[in-house]
């Protein structure tokens, strides 16, 4: 946990999010300024600031998190597909570092 990390105090419950999804490793919520009809962000509880962190150990973990995608997704409702995206750095439009994946689907989405 870093102590200054919005998303650890949205893990640890301090800060309220409205979560779809959490288990053992990771939690899922909607993000609070959607870009989309469905908007999630899916975290690991672990404080890992970026891609730029992730070491061999975290494997498990991340393929985690990129399996639980698609089954969301269905959850949501987004039948016809969905789109990820994960910002890294500040160059890269990250704004919140501690590691997080965007879902995003079931509206118009541009095309990039
Ligand atoms: P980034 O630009 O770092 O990839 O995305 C951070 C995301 O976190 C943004 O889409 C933003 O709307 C979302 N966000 C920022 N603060 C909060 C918050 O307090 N709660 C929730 N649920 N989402 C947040
Ligand atoms: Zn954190």
């Amino acid at each position: 946990m870093s102590d200054d990390c919005l998303f650890c105090k949205i893990v640890a419950g301090e800060v309220p999010a409205d979560k779809v999804y959490e288990d053992e490793q990771v939690v899922v919520f909607k993000d609070i300024n959607p870009k989309a009809r469905v908007h999630l962000l899916v975290i690991p509880r672990i404080h890992l600031a970026s891609l730029e962190e992730l070491e061999p150990e975290h494997d498990e973990l991340t393929g985690q998190m990129i399996r639980l995608l698609p089954k969301l997704a269905r959850e949501q409702g987004l039948e016809q597909g969905f789109r990820t995206v994960i910002n890294t750095g500040k160059g890269g439009g990250q704004i919140i570092f501690h590691l997080h994946i965007h879902l995003l689907g079931g509206s118009e989405l541009r095309v990039f």
